[in-house]
């Protein structure tokens, strides 16, 4: 999907058809859109000159805007599952391209999301550089992001109020 760079996947019902985005795809748990237009430009830019990877600002709205989703994940699930049963979450390391799903529990998210520097990742995409595993199951990893990585990631955070 990713080798589409103007193709985004959202939450079902969180399309912006007035932003130029177009459904591509629908699935039961995520809808593929694809902007359009100008924004299709810009991200098929910036993409292709390789400014994705090396921006540290994109890099963190991306992991910021995965937490989103796994937020909307959580939330519905309170309604559907019990504490017990594992969820997969999506892999919140700083490959803007990993798509990477993360087996967990929502009590064991609950607890990883209760700190807004810690993110939950598959084994192996840790980045030491800013970060360090304070957790290791045998399905994921719970990192903390350090100095400037961290505070950027509690100014995104979507709980903030
Ligand atoms: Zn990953």
């Amino acid at each position: 999907m990713r080798s589409h760079p103007a193709r985004f996947f959202v939450v079902p019902g969180h399309e912006d058809l007035t932003a130029g985005e177009v459904v591509v795809e629908q699935h039961g748990r995520f809808t593929v859109v694809e902007k359009q237009g100008e924004e299709r430009e810009l991200v098929e830019r910036v993409t292709h000159t390789g400014l994705v990877a090396r921006c540290h600002a994109i890099l963190e709205r991306n992991e910021a805007l995965f937490k989103e989703v796994n937020e909307r994940i959580q939330d519905v699930s309170t309604t559907l599952a019990p504490d017990d049963v594992p969820l997969e979450f999506l892999c919140e390391c700083d490959d803007p391209d990993c798509v990477g799903k993360v087996s967990a529990t929502r009590a064991e998210y609950e607890a990883i999301r209760s700190v807004a520097t810690q993110f939950v990742v598959l084994a192996g995409h840790e980045d030491p550089g800013v970060e360090h595993v304070v957790q290791q199951t045998n399905r994921f990893l719970v990192v903390e992001k350090e100095g400037e990585a961290a505070h950027e990631a509690q100014e995104d955070d979507p709980r903030k109020t």
